[in-house]
């Protein structure tokens, strides 16, 4: 393919979380011309002043080489009536019964709609929504939209899947591109849009460089209601892999093999796969639950029962309780008992705590009556927010947090907590009770009784791979 001469794109990004900060962000690096919108004040306010509302690594570096091709504002009227291309990225959080709740993102299709020009503009939906949203965002776009020509718009899904934490390089260099549309202009619109990205026709960043073998991604073209279950599907088969993983791991404690081993054994099937394939203390963040759950839901409506994706869902709730359940295996009575937990937020390299295990985990000790001392390299100052609820104490360092504990959790496979000098750690304990709640710990603990997820506690020290 030759270098492509791309010619820059004005483009909205409606809801500047994780998703539409990282997409602006993206888009402004190629060159486009990009506007963040953000119905949080507060929000727009800290982007304005040049600071980032949540924890990605990389991100502020990248905006920062961005200058004036990204902007930030509250008002649609200032951002809507310019834009070739708009990105809804609003959240769609679950509601009791498992379906997302859409009203976040009709309030944005709506405030769109009265907005656009009446041209040829392209609204592109990022936020994972049941099959059949588009059509719906349509249908909000054709009512309040006065001068809408319906042949000359057209709403694409998009589906995004960047991890937090990595979030820069999932999008920067991702396996497949999903471009979901029901008419021609629509998805061309997008392919102009992603040129550099498709072509990989631009310059890394010196922070995340191209990693070496990577050519482009694949450009998946669906029809829109394939586009949105393509979202769905992969976040549902990904949880699955954890609960398979997790289901192993409780059969291998009962029968004396180990879990990591088994996974090395099965995940170097290339049809299988290592990846996504760990026993722990189950997944949590703002999507699996949210997205299987959405699922189920969805096959509810259609008298379709999913009894794979229930079982996921069961196993990882059954995995949060068994973290606690090793605790009193070794503490007993967790009355008064003094327990550390290491780590907040879903996983590392992240502040986001939306269905983090470490929170039914410190929910659980505070019923128990147990005095839990949390630690996070970066969430606690959201939890401070979010988790008044929960009873904890911060500590300020993971070696703080062990000083006297009866026990502690190592809830967040964060690097510094692996690579902590254990055995020493240990002895600053009352008790020496390390719960290995993400297998990170490599070899034994002399000085302490190390208990993991499907495997032996005291095992000798292995090789890293082979
Ligand atoms: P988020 O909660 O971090 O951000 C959503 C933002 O939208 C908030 O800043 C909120 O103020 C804003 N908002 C709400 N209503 C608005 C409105 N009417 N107009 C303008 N802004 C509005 O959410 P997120 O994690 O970025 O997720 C967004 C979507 O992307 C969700 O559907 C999610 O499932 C999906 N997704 C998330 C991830 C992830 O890792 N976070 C990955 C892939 C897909």
């Amino acid at each position: 393919h030759p270098p492509t001469l791309h010619s820059p794109l004005k483009v909205a990004v409606v809801g500047t979380g994780y998703v539409g900060l990282g997409t602006a962000a993206l888009l402004a690096y190629f060159g486009h011309q990009v506007v963040g919108l953000d119905i949080d004040q507060d929000k727009v306010a800290m982007l304005r002043r040049g600071e980032l509302p949540i924890y990605e690594p990389g991100l502020g570096e990248l905006m920062a080489v961005c200058g004036d091709r990204l902007r930030w504002t509250d008002d649609y009227a200032s951002a809507i009536p310019d834009a070739d291309v708009i990105f809804i990225c609003v959240g769609t959080p679950p509601l009791p019964g498992g379906q997302p709740d859409l009203r976040y993102l009709a309030a944005a299709a709506q405030d769109v709609a009265r907005n656009l020009n009446g041209k040829m503009q392209v609204v592109v939906n990022k936020s994972t929504v049941p099959v059949g949203t588009g059509d719906w965002v349509t249908r909000i776009i054709e009512e309040h939209a006065p001068d809408y020509k319906a042949h000359q718009y057209n709403v694409v899904s998009n589906p995004e899947f960047l991890r937090e934490g990595t979030a820069l390089f999932d999008s920067l260099y991702p396996d497949r591109l999903v471009l979901g549309g029901n008419n021609e202009h629509g998805v061309a619109r997008l392919l102009e849009l992603y040129a550099p990205l498709i072509e990989q026709d631009f310059e890394a960043p010196a922070h995340v460089p191209r990693p070496a073998g990577y050519t482009r991604p694949e450009v998946v073209a669906t029809s829109l209601s394939s586009a949105e279950m393509i979202k769905y599907a992969a976040n549902a088969f990904l949880a699955l892999k954890i609960s398979f993983a997790n289901e192993i791991a409780g059969l291998c404690e009962r029968v004396d093999a180990d879990i990591e081993e088994v996974v090395r054994g099965i995940g170097s099937d290339t049809r299988i796969g290592r990846q996504f394939l760990s026993a722990g203390a189950g997944w949590g963040g703002s999507c699996f639950g949210k997205d299987t759950s959405a699922l189920i839901s969805t096959g509810e409506e259609y008298g379709y029962d999913m009894p794979i994706l229930r079982a996921a869902v069961t196993i990882n709730l059954r995995q949060r309780q068994l973290i606690v359940a090793k605790l009193q295996k070794h503490l007993h009575r967790l009355q008064g008992k003094r327990v550390a937990v290491l780590g907040m937020a879903f996983k590392p390299n992240t502040d986001d705590l939306r269905d983090a295990p470490a929170h039914d985990t410190i929910a659980r000790l505070n019923e128990l009556g147990a005095t839990v001392v949390a630690h996070d390299p970066v969430a606690m100052e959201r939890a401070r927010r979010e988790w008044g609820h929960l009873k904890y104490v911060e500590a300020e360092s993971a070696g703080a947090a062990l000083v006297g504990a009866d026990a502690v959790i190592l809830m967040t496979e964060w690097k510094q907590y692996a690579e902590l000098d254990w055995n020493e750690a240990v002895k600053t304990m009352r008790q020496p009770v390390v719960i290995d709640a993400r297998n990170v710990l490599r070899g034994g603990l002399p000085g302490g009784t190390l208990e993991r997820i499907g495997r032996r506690g005291q095992s000798q020290p292995q090789p890293q791979s082979g």
